[in-house]
């Protein structure tokens, strides 16, 4: 690798598993101080003694509040002001919204809207202040498509995006970059709550990527001159049709 992002800092939530991993091994790659932000402390732990030296866990619920207002103050003792924070944790429920169960919504929407706003609401001023600082979101395909055997997780996808660009908007003055990956199916373990069904058709037409395909994406957002932004990288198999 190159050292593209050298003498960087940078924080991910969701690091513990598929795509948050992933980055922040890409990230490491390229030169990069990482802090990997998960609530699996075991996994968490063993993953950075793994990655070495560059890769700093820090343990957070994402579901707890508090814990999250004070992400900003966790990585900044790690590893310094942060350059880049990815708002990549999530969580999946498929299937009819007439059969859904409420609860488990409320988790998945707490997760996927509320501490991701919360997480990027805790990082923002201190880049706003500085002049300069990348956020990404890691999206989804079913953040731009209503996926009809998914409406809840599109619903909060489609949030997600709202959220980007109304801020974007705002930041983008004070030099700070807003912008999303926007995954099709990547085989990680948010697939174990896909519908069996719809896992078999993937499997059957070839249409599911690594984790290694959204990670390069990121390193590619992050790598373009200061004044451009790539605010949603949509990356699909070729085969899935939406
Ligand atoms: P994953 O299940 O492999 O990883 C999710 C990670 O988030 C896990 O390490 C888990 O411990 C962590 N996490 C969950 N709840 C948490 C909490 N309350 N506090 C702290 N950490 C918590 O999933 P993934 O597929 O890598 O998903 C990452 C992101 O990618 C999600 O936002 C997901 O919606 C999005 N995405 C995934 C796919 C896909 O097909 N896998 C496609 C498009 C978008």
């Amino acid at each position: 690798m190159t050292g593209k992002l050298d003498g960087k800092a940078a924080a991910i939530t969701g690091a513990a598993s598929g795509i948050g991993l992933e980055c922040a091994r890409i990230l490491i790659e390229e030169g990069a101080q990482v802090v990997l932000i998960d609530r699996a402390e075991d996994r968490l732990r063993a993953l950075c003694d793994e990655l070495g030296e560059q890769a700093h866990p820090l343990v957070v619920d994402l579901l707890d509040g508090p814990q999250v207002d004070r992400i900003a103050e966790g990585c900044e003792a790690l590893v310094g002001p942060l350059d880049i924070f990815h708002a990549n944790a999530g969580a999946y429920i498929g299937g009819p919204a007439a059969e859904g169960d409420p609860d488990q919504w409320d988790q998945m929407l707490n997760l996927n809207i509320n501490a991701a706003f919360r997480s990027v609401r805790a990082v923002l001023p201190g880049m706003v202040e500085r002049g300069a600082g990348d956020v990404i979101f890691t999206s989804s395909v079913a953040g731009v498509v209503p996926v009809v055997w998914e409406p809840i997780y599109t619903a909060s996808k489609f949030a997600v995006q709202a959220f980007l660009h109304a801020t974007r908007r705002q930041v983008a003055p004070a030099g700070v970059r807003m912008g999303a990956v926007l995954p099709g199916p990547v085989v990680t373990a948010l697939l174990d709550d896909w519908p069996k069904q719809k896992m078999e058709e993937a499997l059957a037409n070839g249409s599911l990527m690594q984790p290694r395909e959204v990670a390069e994406a990121v390193l590619f957002m992050l790598t373009r001159p200061k004044g451009v932004v790539i605010r949603d990288m949509v990356i699909l198999p070729n085969s899935v049709d939406l």
